[in-house]
């Protein structure tokens, strides 16, 4: 309702229950009132009521918009406290809070991916090529995933995902096809060499209501495995 609709509304219920009680008095006391008196009636509630309500009107308008924007930073930091802040993936806690809810009845699949000799790449070009890395390998993962799968950072160059209602032979494919995607970044040195990257990763069957903790163990073991057998590939767990 615009705001001058509601003055008005509010000026004219003051009147009208101003002119009611005076008409109440005019026959209770069968006394007549002059036409002055009710030129009154109708311009006193009406001066007062006019400025009075479009005050409260007016801070009605200004609550609402302020809570709005409560709601949307509100929002925004709810989201923000979920994001690990260097690579906006959702952070270690909030993959495990939102994975162990899983609770569709379709089996799901976790993936774990650690860069490989990532250490090597701080120590030759630094600590900022290291973040740069570790963003650029977090936004390959995303691209290669759906809106509905998980992923979360959950150590300094570890990485999980939730795939959610796909049994592991798919899983296994789409793992294929993000760690082909990894190893075919072109990342350069802030000096212009070019910086090498792959990731390992495991692959472990999740079925609804199966502990998140012992599955992602089965992932990380096949994740070693991985690196054990040369890096740059995907292992399955048996
Ligand atoms: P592997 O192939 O066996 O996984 O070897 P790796 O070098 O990747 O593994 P290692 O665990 O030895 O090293 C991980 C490194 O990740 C060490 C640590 O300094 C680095 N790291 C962890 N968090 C961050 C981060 O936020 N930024 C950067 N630049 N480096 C990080
Ligand atoms: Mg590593
Ligand atoms: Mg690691």
């Amino acid at each position: 309702m615009q705001p001058w609709l509601k003055v008005l509304i509010v000026v004219i219920f003051s009147v009208v229950a101003t002119l009611l009680a005076m008409e109440a008095l005019v026959l209770a006391t069968g006394e007549s009132i002059e036409a002055i008196y009710w030129a009154f009636a109708v311009l006193c509630p009406a001066s007062i009521a006019a400025p009075v309500s479009y005050v409260l009107v007016r801070q009605a308008e200004v609550n609402k918009r302020l809570n709005q924007e409560l709601l949307i930073v509100q929002r925004e930091l709810l989201t923000q406290a979920d994001r690990d802040h260097l690579t906006g993936v959702l952070n270690r806690a909030a993959f495990y809070r939102l994975a162990s809810t899983y609770g569709e009845d379709a089996p799901a699949s976790v993936l774990l991916a650690d860069i490989d000799h990532f250490k090597a790449i701080n120590d030759r070009y630094g600590h900022a090529a290291g973040d740069q890395a570790l963003r650029l390998v977090a936004n390959t993962l995303q691209a290669a995933l759906r809106p509905d799968d998980l992923l979360g950072r959950v150590g300094g160059e570890e990485f999980a995902i939730l795939l959610s209602g796909m049994p592991q032979a798919l899983a296994l494919a789409i793992a294929e096809r993000a760690r082909g995607a990894i190893a075919a970044l072109s990342m350069r040195a802030a000096d212009g060499s070019p910086i090498a990257l792959s990731i390992s990763i495991g692959v472990a069957g999740l079925s609804a209501g199966a502990p998140l903790d012992a599955v992602l163990a089965q992932a990380d073991a096949a994740m070693y495995a991985a690196k054990r057998n040369g890096r740059n590939r995907v292992m399955v767990s048996d």
